[in-house]
């Protein structure tokens, strides 16, 4: 972050408490934008090509989860420290082709045969879990890095105290199918929108940069058993 931004910051969230400290009723308000805060989508890329190192720097490292002699795959911030139920509802929007579909059943499969999610077909009530699977268009020509973003995907939570009613979103980027409509990208993208972070060791499916690794890891196991309280 730039230092006038921080700045920025600062003049803004003296502004808030002096509004506060004069005007009493604003602080529910307040308490309600910050929950849509919190509910924001994150945007993840994922990577493949050469010279990565300085993409991903600041996200390969799960030192701690070492430390506690158990490896997990980190959890997304939103998920973090929260509750939240293990059953989601899914649906496609309507413009996903049927090899996209199959792609993301699959990766649904997968997570479903692991006991700890139940991923079912169908639309959710507003407390209730669900997820989104969608495609995008995006053409991204950085010859520096050889990088090509294959899919995003992300947790948005809305949380209530420490519970948490998560939106996911897990997409593919149709301008390189080639390379995207694969099961080890829907794997990446749906363990994002489930909450897993991205992981440093080379055999998770949440590693950044594509290895063709559809299976998930003991590790990816254990993130997803954190997140889901098991
Ligand atoms: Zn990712």
């Amino acid at each position: 972050m730039k230092r006038n931004s921080w700045i920025a910051w600062i003049v803004g969230i003296a502004a808030i408490f002096a509004i506060v400290e004069i005007n009493p009723q604003i602080i529910p308000k307040a308490k309600s934008e910050l929950k849509a805060v919190n509910s924001q989508i994150q945007p993840y890329i994922y990577l493949i090509g050469a010279n990565i190192n300085k993409e991903i720097s600041g996200e390969t490292k799960t030192t701690s989860e070492n430390q506690l002699g158990k490896v997990a795959t980190p959890i997304e911030s939103p998920l973090k420290n929260m509750h939240t139920s293990s059953t989601y509802y899914y649906h496609f929007k309507q413009n996903v082709p049927q090899n996209v579909r199959q792609i993301f059943e699959n990766a649904i499969t997968e997570y479903n045969n692991t006991g700890i999610v139940k991923i079912i077909p169908g639309t959710a009530q507003p407390n209730q879990n669900n997820l989104t699977f969608f495609i995008y268009h995006k053409k991204i020509e950085n010859i520096v890095s050889s990088t090509v973003e294959l899919g995003n995907g992300g947790p948005s939570a809305l949380q209530l105290n420490n519970y948490a009613i998560n939106s996911g979103r897990a997409g593919l980027n149709m301008t390189y199918p080639n390379m995207s409509v694969k099961n080890s990208v829907a794997m990446h993208e749906l363990g994002h929108a489930l909450g897993l972070g991205h992981s440093s060791y080379t055999n998770s499916v949440m590693y950044p940069v594509d290895q063709g690794v559809s299976k998930l890891s003991e590790a990816d196991l254990n993130g997803l058993k954190n997140i889901y309280n098991q």
